[in-house]
């Protein structure tokens, strides 16, 4: 078991950058503890694969450091890292058994026989696979494979950390969920590091301790699912998590107000008045934007889409686009309402990166 240091980790695939747009994955210093679950989560291209790999040994980073516990590996195989690996598509034996697919890994490093039979019983019952101990892999479904794929790598005890490469996608969307939520019990039973590369929020959300939230080569943020949601330190954040992600509104922001087109807000806390040749923006989550029929600021509403759990409203603001939430309370949205915002949940971003108020 080990705790990771990315020291100023950084990957540029050609020779010689120049700039941050030459770096598949931009210099990145954190420290990933040991017992905790991470998810890398970010769109295609954004550099998941290029960490995951620098972290498996695949590829060796063209800059920095990577730490296990104290001892420096950057430059070891993978062979030498002792980590183990779940891919996308099973890797499995299928001549043998689930029980002998998933004592491989103990076998090879020829761990007594009565440990061996003793953890393959503890990850198979894990995974919902004793009843097919016995059986070969060949033959059984793609789902099941899958599992086997994740028994081998969860089933030594003694690896530095466990590294899953966006696991769940041939599995069948109505058991992802199941596996989804196992994968967390299993983590929590485990009490390994865990890193799960994804670009499905919903996955990243329920698995991981800590989510790293990458975009274009950079890790914008790094922290609970909870702090992701409701202190977005980034633009990207506040957009890319959540469905529908976050309001982001062109804004003038002076001291405890905002103004949004020809609407005013109250804020939360108090701003300097922020120079003009900088983007601000404020940003409300759709969940803390909640429709009222009187009180609040007057929004004229578009649309309103019923997705069942909610109610969704399309609204203006100030004459700027936003999304709120219709109270089940509010049984008919008219054409004008009016909304009833927290000042504490309106954020303010300069440049794309959030703004400390002081308190008011
Ligand atoms: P995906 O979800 O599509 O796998 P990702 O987030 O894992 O994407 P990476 O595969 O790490 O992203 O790619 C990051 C950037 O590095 C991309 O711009 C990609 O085109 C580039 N890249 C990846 N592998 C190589 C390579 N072997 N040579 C050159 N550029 C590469």
């Amino acid at each position: 078991m080990a705790r990771i240091t990315l020291d100023g980790i950084a990957h540029a695939y050609g020779p010689g950058p120049h700039g941050p747009k030459d770096y598949a994955l931009q210099p990145l210093h954190h420290v990933w503890e040991h017992g905790l679950a991470y998810a890398l989560l970010g769109p295609s291209g954004c550099g998941k694969t290029t960490l995951l790999n620098i972290i498996s040994g695949l590829i060796t980073p063209s800059e920095g450091r990577l730490l296990f516990d104290d001892r420096d590996v950057t430059r070891l195989p993978t062979e030498q890292r002792n980590i183990a690996q779940v891919f996308q598509f099973p890797v499995i034996y299928d001549t043998m058994t689930v029980a002998e697919n998933l004592a491989f890994p103990l076998r090879n490093r020829k761990v007594p026989r009565e440990t061996v039979a003793a953890r393959v019983a503890e990850i198979a019952a894990m995974l919902d696979l004793t009843p097919y101990l016995n059986r070969r892999a060949r033959g059984l479904t793609a789902d099941a494979k899958q599992k086997i794929s994740l028994g081998r790598g969860l089933v030594r005890a003694d690896v530095s950390a466990v590294l899953f490469d966006e696991p769940l996608t041939v599995i069948d969307p109505a058991l992802k969920w199941e596996l989804r939520s196992k994968l967390k019990a299993v983590h929590r039973a485990l009490d390994m590091l865990m890193i799960y590369v994804t670009h499905d929020q919903v996955e990243a959300l329920t698995f991981a301790d800590r989510v790293v939230v990458m975009n274009e080569g950079r890790a914008v943020q790094i922290g609970t699912p909870e702090q992701l949601f409701e202190r977005p330190e980034h633009t990207f954040v506040g957009y890319f998590i959540g469905s529908p992600g976050m309001n982001l509104l062109p804004a003038e922001v002076s001291g405890t107000q905002a103004r949004v087109g020809d609407a005013v807000l109250e804020l939360g806390a108090a701003y300097p008045d922020l120079p003009s040749d900088r983007r601000t923006q404020i940003g409300i989550r759709p969940d803390f934007a909640m429709l009222a029929p009187s009180g609040g600021a007057r929004v004229q509403v578009r649309r309103v889409d019923d997705l069942g759990r909610k109610r969704l409203a399309h609204v203006s603001l100030g004459g700027l686009a936003m999304i709120a939430t219709v109270p089940d309370e509010m049984e008919s949205v008219g054409a004008v309402a009016s909304l009833a915002l927290d000042p504490a949940r309106i954020l303010v971003y300069r440049d794309d990166v959030i703004v400390e108020g002081a308190p008011r």
